[in-house]
């Protein structure tokens, strides 16, 4: 059976969800944007394999933990800097917690990051557990830990992730498995339960089996729905939002939506700059700072005056200064030029004084920004 790669459990969901997005992901292989929910999911992820990671107890320090947090910190896919710095506060304090709860009772687990590669009935199906324990019966304990929302109310009890994981460690590792954990990081809950009883590991072989043959039939029809399409980057080459009309999928569709996307981004990023520096200069007014420190940036505010007139004092203003013999010294009444003259001392004081009448005076900060 031809398959693009081995199955797995999220390759499988998504095929399961719709199996045009899985042939955009793994048979045409483009790459997805990366999204901040997995970025901080792994970030996670990684402090844990470090926490568990030591060949005998004690347990590494919180100091150690947080700092192999902060080292393996995955930083991309986030909206903006505000965004990852509360997940970045929201890991920590999970992690935090986590220690105070398990450093005491630490003891070195069977597995972390247990990497598996199996088959069944000749398909070939991969993946990775968190962490694998040995109960005390000498059965195993497989858990999976989870950053996303609480789960659902019967979750741990059909979830297929964990099945496989029960089929995965029992084939690779011989051993019975006798305690299935789904371990929800943000609120510590533990949902366990038993090993799953014989006609629902068939059900997966089952729903593994026809996937498979699915994939190599080359059934890959879209099934549009809120919650796969929500996520989907292939929407610019998906039938579905394009008329029914599939779009070619060579290099040059690629390229133009990277380049849609990335201008979309920089219009969003600008938009954002613009909100932080106003709120940053609101401070810097309020507080009279010219100069203030971030963590890693340090910020100096400058600025320059400037003078506006309106449309209908325009012409008062040529005016004044054809009056004057100046009407070549400026372009327009807007022209910087008007502003030099406005700033020169040595121009006539009255002319300068009408001038200032006709317009309005505006400061124009700007926020120079280093890094430290
Ligand atoms: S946009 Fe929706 S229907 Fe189209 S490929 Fe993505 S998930 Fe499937």
């Amino acid at each position: 059976m031809e398959l693009p790669r081995p199955l797995s459990h999220s390759s499988i969901a998504m095929y399961r969800e719709c199996p045009l997005r899985y042939k955009f992901k793994y048979v045409d292989k483009i790459p997805e944007k990366p999204k901040h929910f997995f970025s901080f999911g792994q970030s996670v992820h990684k402090a844990l394999e470090f926490f568990y990671g030591g060949k005998a107890p004690p347990a590494p320090s919180l100091k150690e933990l947080l700092e192999s947090y902060q080292a393996g910190w995955v930083s991309t896919g986030y909206r903006d800097q505000a965004q990852e710095a509360e997940y970045f506060q929201d890991g920590k304090d999970i992690l935090t917690e986590y220690h105070r709860r398990h450093a005491r009772t630490f003891a070195v687990p069977l597995f972390v990051e247990y990497d598996f590669q199996f088959s069944v009935d000749g398909v070939p199906v991969t993946g990775k557990v968190d962490r694998i324990d040995r109960l005390e019966d000498g059965r195993l304990s497989v858990l999976d830990y989870k950053t996303g929302k609480p789960l659902a109310a019967g979750r741990v009890q059909e979830d297929p992730q964990l099945t496989m994981y029960q089929l995965a460690c029992e084939s690779q590792l011989k051993a019975e498995v006798g305690r299935l954990i789904f371990y929800h990081l943000p609120t510590h809950r533990e949902h366990v339960v038993e090993r799953r009883p014989e006609p629902q590991l068939d059900i997966l072989r089952r729903r593994i089996v026809d996937t498979a043959e699915a994939i190599a039939r080359d059934r890959f029809e879209p099934a549009p729905s809120e919650k796969a399409c929500a996520w989907c980057d292939f929407k610019g080459l998906c039938p579905v939002f394009n008329g029914g009309v599939s779009q070619p999928q060579d290099e040059l569709a690629g390229l133009i939506d990277r380049y849609g996307d990335l201008l979309a981004r920089m219009a969003q990023d600008e938009r954002q700059a613009a909100e932080l520096k106003s709120a940053i200069l609101d401070i810097f007014a309020r507080k009279g700072y010219v100069r203030a420190f971030g963590a890693r940036y340090e910020l100096l505010r400058g600025g320059a005056e400037k003078w506006e007139f309106p449309e209908g004092n325009k012409k008062k203003v040529l005016g004044l200064l054809k009056a004057a013999g100046l009407y070549e010294r400026v372009l327009a009444p807007s022209a910087p030029l008007i502003q030099k003259l406005l700033a020169d001392e040595g121009a006539d004081p009255s002319l300068r004084e009408s001038l200032r009448g006709l317009g309005s005076r505006r400061e124009a900060c700007e926020l120079k920004v280093k890094p430290l």
